[in-house]
Parts: C-alpha cells; sequence; structure tokens
C-alpha cells in the first residue's frame, strides 16, 4: 500500500493512474478490477474499472456508478462515456468504475442483501475498513479517490422503481471555495442544481470528499424502466460537461443561460397503504398544498390525498411503483428555490 500510496502523490506527473489491476496508460484505455470483499464462497467481489488516460497530462476525475445496485441507467451512461473517449485528445484521466456496490448490484436492489450488512452507501462514507460490507468498499473507494482524483462524480437514478427530475447535488459544508464549486456544477449542463449547505447527506461520498477539499458531485438522472435511452444521453453528456471544464476533453462546456437552485428537500410518505396515483411529475412547480397524489385501497377508494407541505417549490422526484405500503417513499421535494441567470457572453456550446 505504502508503494501505491507514493506513486499516488503525484498522478499527474507520470500521467498513469493505477486502480486495483487497471493500469493506466498514457493515450490508452485500459480495463481491470479492484477486489473489494467476497462472497461467502469466496468468489471475489470485484469493481468493474476502465481507467483512460489522455495523451497528455492533466486532472484524474474519478466517476462511480451503481453505488447503489438498482440504478442502472449510471452505468449505461458510464459506458457511452468511456466508448466515446478518445485518449488521444485528452488531458487528463476518467476513472470509470462501472459498478461501484457489487453486493448490491448482483441483488439487483438498493442495498447490499446480506442480512448482516443492509447499510445504504449513500449513507456508509467514508467507510470503515474493520466493519460491514458496505462500509469496507466505501473505505476502499474513499482511499483511492482521496490518494489519486481530483475530481469525483457519482452516477444516481432513481433506482428500479423512482424517476428523478435531473439534478446536480453538491454540497458547500466542505473545504471547496463556493465560487468554483458552483462553476464546476454549471458546468453539466443540468438545469436544476441542489446546492446544500445543511449536510443534509453527511454520510454521502460526495459530502465527505467536499470536506476532503475534493469537489463531489452527485448527478441525479431519471430511473424506473424500462431505462429511458434520452436519460442516458443526458446523463453522459453532463459528465463531458465537467470534463471540459477541468481540461481533460477539449472545447467549453455548455452552460445555460439559467439555472434553477435548490437548497433543501422533503419526502413525502403516505399513512394508508394501497395504490399511489401520481398528480405530478418530476420538474413540476408547487406549493404548499398542491395535490401531489392520492392513496386508492383494494377496492379503487380514494383513502388518502397527499399534498404538498410548507416550503414545497418543485418536484424533484415521483414513486412509478403502483402499490405502496404505508411510509412509501413516494415524492421527492426541493425547498428553497432561486434562479441564477448567467451572463450571455458566459453562455455557449463546444
Ligand atoms: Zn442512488
Amino acid at each position: 500500500m505504502a508503494g501505491a500510496a507514493a506513486r499516488a502523490a503525484d498522478p499527474q506527473a507520470s500521467g498513469a493512474v493505477e486502480i486495483g489491476t487497471a493500469r493506466g496508460v498514457p493515450g490508452q484505455k485500459v480495463r481491470g478490477a479492484l477486489k473489494v470483499a467476497e462472497t461467502a464462497d469466496g468468489t471475489p467481489y470485484d469493481l468493474p474499472i476502465a481507467i483512460v488516460s489522455g495523451r497528455k497530462p492533466g486532472p484524474v476525475v474519478w466517476v462511480n456508478a451503481a453505488n447503489h445496485g438498482d440504478e442502472y441507467g449510471g452505468v449505461r451512461a458510464l459506458q457511452q462515456v468511456v466508448r466515446g473517449l478518445d485518449p488521444e485528445t485528452m488531458s487528463g484521466t476518467l476513472v470509470a468504475v462501472m459498478i461501484a456496490n457489487p453486493p448490491a448490484f448482483q441483488g439487483l436492489q438498493r442495498v447490499n442483501p446480506s442480512l448482516d450488512d443492509l447499510s445504504d452507501m449513500g449513507d456508509a462514507f467514508p467507510g470503515r475498513a474493520d466493519r460491514f460490507a458496505t462500509e469496507r468498499i466505501a473505505a476502499a473507494i474513499s482511499a483511492q479517490v482521496r490518494a489519486k482524483a481530483q475530481y469525483f462524480i457519482d452516477l444516481h437514478t432513481g433506482g428500479d422503481r423512482f424517476r428523478q427530475h435531473p439534478f446536480v447535488f453538491y454540497t458547500l459544508t466542505g473545504s471547496v471555495p463556493a465560487e468554483r464549486y458552483d462553476d464546476l456544477a454549471r458546468s453539466f449542463g443540468v438545469e436544476t442544481l441542489w446546492r446544500d449547505t445543511e449536510k443534509v447527506f453527511p454520510s454521502d461520498a460526495v459530502t465527505t470528499f467536499a470536506a476532503a477539499g475534493v469537489p463531489g458531485f452527485l448527478l441525479e438522472v431519471g430511473g424506473g424502466q424500462p431505462l429511458d435511452p434520452a436519460d442516458l444521453r443526458l446523463q453522459a453528456e453532463a459528465v463531458r460537461g465537467l470534463l471540459r471544464r477541468v481540461g481533460v476533453l477539449p472545447g467549453r462546456p455548455t452552460l445555460l443561460p439559467r439555472y434553477t437552485v435548490v437548497t433543501g428537500y422533503r419526502v413525502v410518505t403516505n399513512g394508508r397503504g394501497g395504490f399511489f396515483e401520481a398528480a405530478v411529475k418530476p420538474g413540476d412547480r408547487v406549493r404548499e398544498g398542491s395535490l401531489l397524489g392520492t392513496i386508492a385501497d383494494a377496492h379503487g377508494d380514494t383513502v388518502e390525498t397527499l399534498v404538498a407541505p410548507a416550503g414545497a417549490q418543485i418536484v424533484l422526484g415521483v414513486c412509478t411503483y403502483p402499490a405502496a405500503p404505508t411510509g412509501g417513499w413516494l415524492l421527492e421535494l426541493g425547498t428553497g428555490l432561486t434562479e441564477t441567470r448567467v451572463a450571455p457572453a458566459a453562455v455557449g456550446g463546444r
């Protein structure tokens, strides 16, 4: 480990990054794996990794997908990013972890199905190398990111039964200067930015990396079934936007003329069990009292009406699953909205 740490001290010097068996070579795309745990029969849990190393040195951007095991869209978008890159034109490195939570992915569900674990990887960072599997995997990822990457992106979706409005989440509670963080966030070209100042997800990867001075972004797009090709394109293009902004890819990021900034959120759950019918869709604007959806019982009679709580202004996500027991994760609503206009001179594409 000491050797790896020494090499990592200046990843830009050699232009080559090594993660597990994936050994970067300037001007090439390579694949490999990082073993992070084992199943009960000793089969390794490997993170499948691609490293795309530019011909020229530059920053290292680390992108994780499937931190939650049922968020398949992020993996498919990351595949598009890796396939579309030309290392000859790049200055710097993309590290792509295609499946960051293999036990959850193998279980085709959000979290590790092991009864000794069941922890959410969105709440497991920076991880612990001597505890439960999800924490160990988080610790392995944290060690690598902190040693080798200058930027971190976590690709999320709503999973297999929830659909998200596209947004970029980042937190100003760490040590990354706010002006720089805002500028980087806009480069994704995604209109809705969730600019956290309350440390709303204290044990999320992006929060802990921001605390360590690594700008981290949670890029949330789509979800539900089947996967929407437009979602995959949007998420892939957003990653390319940041790669342009930090100079790994040539060209300028596509900035939007304005951004909607969210500062907080509310989750709406149901008291009565039954059939959920949404009255809003992701991205809709709402206010206190707006109708959000209904719950119908087994006979089809409406037994609960869900309305927006105080402060709610935009629908960030909606459950796509038709039935819900009490306490269903039915809607996410953004609060504290502001509109940010970007100077016309700064707006533009590649
Ligand atoms: Zn997620």
